[in-house]
């Protein structure tokens, strides 16, 4: 049976007020991180998150939560595995998508013979998913699945949000491609891991979406590939039409509530399976002309307030 996410009871008082420009909250330990999550999804008991092996990014959001990252390597092949980035949350209330990261993390805590390499990100958007109600935005009102450096991210983003989606505050892509933190991060990891394929694990739509070069599988367990198109600044468009990295979207059907186990098993085994056969050898990443130095900010977005910029790298 289906588990409910929501954790009654959650605190309002664990919001923190927006950050003023400048005005950077201190950095929250992991525990405090894993403690927070663990009280806004039932699904994530905060000392399995504590004792995941997570670490944090240097430097945080816009209200001091620091994005929780680790890599799982194979212990089949040394060196040479295809490497998967992992990731759920980019949308913060899309509770479900977090809580199956968490759950295929365990999976890779005892897959030690499973053949990749995994860089896993459980929650990108952990400001939206503390909010009190939860947001598909970050803290700064920006949609983070439409602030990704599509090329023609200064012509499209802003005109298709007003006219498609009617100034949706929802899908608010920024001022600027990468304005927000959490994009600035998570593209800085994809140049620097450069990996194989990208899975996003998303909800409610209850469908399998694909952007890439390669042929994308038609179902992971019941998800049935139904192609949603690709936005100006998504991370579809930017990670899979762009630059040539498959990318699986997995729209789970509901945002508050998981599969059960056996149906996350057969996504899981279905996933596995398309990787293996289906990968090129070498990363299909491909240069930039954008951003030759991409672990670096765009220039314009270091004057945007209230965005602390990242100066970490760990890699
Ligand atoms: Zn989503």
């Amino acid at each position: 049976m289906p588990r409910p996410l929501f954790c009654a009871g959650w605190l309002a008082a664990l919001f923190v007020p927006a950050a003023l420009a400048f005005d950077i909250p201190p950095l929250a330990s992991i525990e405090r991180s894993c403690e927070l999550i663990g009280k806004r999804l039932a699904s994530v008991n905060p000392e399995d998150c504590r004792n995941a092996g997570l670490r944090t990014s240097l430097t945080g959001t816009v209200q001091g939560q620091p994005i929780l990252w680790r890599d799982y390597r194979s212990q089949l092949s040394r060196g040479n595995s295809q490497r998967i980035l992992l990731l759920g949350g980019i949308h913060g209330d899309e509770f479900s998508s977090v809580s199956m990261v968490f759950r295929w993390i365990k999976q890779l805590e005892h897959d030690r013979f499973q053949p990749f390499y995994w860089r896993v990100i459980p929650c990108l958007n952990p400001d939206g998913l503390l909010r009190v109600p939860a947001t598909r935005t970050n803290a700064s009102g920006v949609d983070l699945n439409r602030n990704f450096p599509t090329p023609d991210w200064n012509e499209t983003a802003l005109p298709y949000w007003e006219r498609r989606t009617g100034s949706d505050p929802r899908r608010y892509p920024g001022r600027l491609p990468l304005s927000e933190p959490e994009t600035r991060w998570l593209t800085r990891h994809i140049e620097r891991f450069r990996p194989h394929a990208i899975v996003s694990v998303h909800a409610p739509f209850g469908v399998l979406d694909y952007d890439g070069p390669q042929q994308p599988p038609q179902k992971l367990g019941f998800l049935r590939l139904h192609l949603l198109g690709a936005y100006p600044g998504s991370l579809g468009n930017y990670a899979g039409v762009y630059r040539g990295v498959p990318v699986i979207t997995l729209e789970l059907p509901h945002a508050g509530t998981m599969p059960d186990a056996a149906q996350s098993a057969r996504i899981w085994a279905d996933l596995m399976t398309w990787l293996e056969k289906s990968l090129p050898e070498g990363s299909p990443l491909r240069a930039s002309p954008l951003y030759r130095e991409p672990w670096r900010a765009p220039a314009q977005a270091a004057t945007l307030p209230g965005v602390p910029l990242f100066s970490d790298w760990t890699p």
